[in-house]
């Protein structure tokens, strides 16, 4: 036995073990719904959200470009659970007064409470109506 077999029969008994901790792995998300979730969920929207009341992105653009943020930034946007869709159509952002309009030749608005990119049709746990 030389060397080379060594190598290659550690080789194929690490690899037997990867696969098996891999497919551990997906089992237990699958059980607890993780796996689906990020297969069937479109980014950025929460996951309870019935598909029907998203509220439709038509614009077909996302705001999702988080990095640039500071880790406190992105926790700021998680904390309000910025989502790019938002699940009621009576609270997007560009019906907020919060929201900041995209400048000429972008899609993505800004947000005086929420750093990085805001999409017109999102919202937070934040929203404040524009006043009347
Ligand atoms: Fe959108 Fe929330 Fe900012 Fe208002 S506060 S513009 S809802 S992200």
């Amino acid at each position: 036995m030389d060397t080379k077999d060594i190598s290659r029969r550690h080789f194929i008994q690490r690899m037997s073990l990867f696969g098996a901790v891999g497919i551990g792995a997906s089992s237990v998300l699958a059980a607890c719904g993780g796996g689906e979730q990020q297969a069937d969920t479109p980014a950025d929207t929460p996951a309870d959200t019935p598909a029907e009341t998203l509220v439709e992105t038509a614009e077909g653009f996302t705001c999702t470009d988080t990095s640039d943020l500071t880790e406190q930034e992105l926790a700021m946007r998680n904390t309000l659970q910025y989502v790019d869709a938002s699940p009621d159509p009576d609270k997007l952002c560009d019906g907020c007064a919060l929201y900041v309009a995209a400048e000429a030749g972008q899609n993505c608005g800004a947000c005086t409470v929420i750093k990085g990119p805001i999409h017109p049709k999102g919202s937070c746990t934040s929203f404040a109506p524009k006043p009347a």
